[in-house]
């Protein structure tokens, strides 16, 4: 790809204040203690702890294009303090205490983040100005409701999940058909790529070796082979999230779902006082296919939905502008605020994140390969990335700490089934939570044998 295409990925991209010029290719062989491979927030993150720990460990990253060119770059920019199949295991009372750690050291991560990009002078536009979550139905409210009694039985309180009076929604966030809202502290908006290019350059200053348009052929034991050389190391870390599916042995570790955004040009004034979002809060509706949206920096709204996943694992990280998931996206955007009719849609992109079999983000070391991982973050990996690094930094460190006991250490998960198995399954469950979406909005009911089955299926 020519230099200057990289910058056509995302808004994020574009809106990098430097250009993105590729650094060298790793072109001979080479020792080192740990290799990383993928230059996103996992591998970059992992990097940086590595260092920050141990300054005299040789550590080296192979990406396979640009550091942030994968989900870190271009995602919705929210770094939020919950994690995916959290929930799951929080209901479950063997698991809970364990589970309740790992919970609170992800609402610290939020804050890890701003720090840690305040110490670099990564200006990634940081603002912890929450979450709202909003019902734009009966039953979206209803599952408000049902949130809301779990957490408060877990013995969470205000200070993470607090109802919005209807003074207090009408001031966050003007969305005429709201029902009810919810609110986090525990998120922070942020510009993605700036996050992304700003650790590759930290790490760098760190003393780390970044090899840019060094994709990785294969891992073998404790070696990452490249077109031009590889490097031999005591841990190599897979750290390709999406894209884990490409390299050899693969295919059914992870898979890669695809998520899209839009980001409308900048608003007036007046329009952003009738929507408000003053503290760049971030928001989304609680309907199953998944939005999410934050107000940037520059005034416009970057929003989201979940995408597809293609047979085969097939991984797209280029979509056309008139792929017809962009008009469902636009269209939910819509849904929530109305007054954006008539206002311009100026960036559409998407790309890969990973779902694994259990719903479960996971961390590991296997020191007979010497062999780590860490990822299938389903899509909420801006946060728990660091979290993730910051454990997997510690095992590989062999550090008794609290990080290395984190229930997420150690894991491995099931492989998923091969296809078309694979895409029947996914694509059913896709097909029946979108059938419940659209049954909810037009009744203001839930269709329960529909629900039930979405909800067996994606661990929340
Ligand atoms: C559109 C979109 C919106 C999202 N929104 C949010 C959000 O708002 N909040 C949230 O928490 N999460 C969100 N996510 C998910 C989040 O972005 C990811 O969980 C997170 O960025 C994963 O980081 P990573 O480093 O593990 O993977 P990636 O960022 O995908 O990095 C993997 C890197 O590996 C490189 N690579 C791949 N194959 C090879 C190879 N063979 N050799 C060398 N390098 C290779 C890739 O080029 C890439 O740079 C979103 C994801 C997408 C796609």
């Amino acid at each position: 790809m020519p230099t200057e295409d990289y910058r056509t990925i995302s808004f994020w991209h574009e809106t990098l204040p430097d250009p993105i010029e590729p650094r060298a290719p790793l072109e001979r062989d080479e020792q080192v203690d740990v290799a990383i491979v993928g230059a996103g927030y996992t591998g970059l993150w992992t990097a940086y702890y590595l260092k920050t720990l141990q300054p005299d460990l040789r550590v080296a990253v192979l990406e396979a294009q640009v550091a942030g060119y994968g989900a870190s770059g271009r995602n919705g920019g929210w770094c939020e303090g919950f994690l995916a199949g959290l929930d799951g295991q929080l209901a479950d009372t063997r698991e809970r205490p364990q589970a309740l750690a790992l919970q609170r050291a992800m609402f610290d991560t939020v804050d890890e983040v701003g720090r840690v990009a305040a110490r670099e002078g990564i200006e990634c536009h940081y603002k912890k100005g929450g979450y709202l979550r909003l019902a734009t139905s009966g039953p979206q409210l209803a599952d408000l409701e049902e949130s809301m009694r779990f957490y408060r039985e877990l013995g969470f309180g205000d200070d993470v999940w607090r109802w919005l009076e209807r003074e207090e929604i009408a001031r966050r966030a003007r969305v005429p058909g709201c029902r009810g809202a919810l609110y986090s502290p525990h998120c922070a908006a942020i510009h993605p790529a700036r996050l992304a290019r700003g650790l590759a350059a930290a790490v760098e200053r760190k003393g780390v070796a970044l090899y840019e348009r060094s994709p990785v052929l294969r891992i073998e034991a404790r070696r990452a082979v490249t077109p031009g050389g590889a490097l031999r190391a005591d841990v190599v870390v897979r750290a390709v999230e999406g894209y884990t599916p490409r390299l050899p042995g693969e295919k059914r570790t992870l898979i890669p779902l695809h998520s899209q955004m839009i980001a409308t040009e900048p608003l007036s004034e007046a329009l952003w006082k009738e929507i408000g979002l003053e503290e760049r809060e971030t928001f989304a509706d609680s309907r199953r296919t998944v939005t999410y949206g934050q107000r940037t920096v520059d005034g416009r709204i970057a929003f989201g939905g979940r995408g597809l996943y293609y047979y085969g694992s097939a991984i797209r990280d280029r979509f056309p502008a008139d792929d017809p998931l962009f008009r469902r996206v636009h269209e939910s955007l819509l849904s929530i605020f109305p007054v954006l009719a008539d206002v311009r849609i100026t960036h559409r992109w998407g790309g890969p994140l990973a779902v694994p079999r259990n719903w479960r983000p996971g961390v590991g070391v296997d020191r007979g390969r010497g062999f780590a991982w860490a990822g299938g973050y389903v899509g909420e990996g801006v946060g728990a990335t660091n979290l993730a690094a910051r454990t997997l930094a510690d095992l590989i460190l062999e550090r008794d700490t609290e990080c290395a006991r984190l229930p997420w250490a150690g894991t491995s998960w099931p492989r998923w089934e091969p296809e078309p198995l694979r895409w029947l399954g996914v694509k059913g469950v896709r097909t029946v939570g979108e059938s419940a979406d659209a049954f909810e909005f037009r009744h203001d009911r839930t269709p329960r044998v529909r629900a039930a089955i979405f909800d067996f299926f994606v661990r929340k």
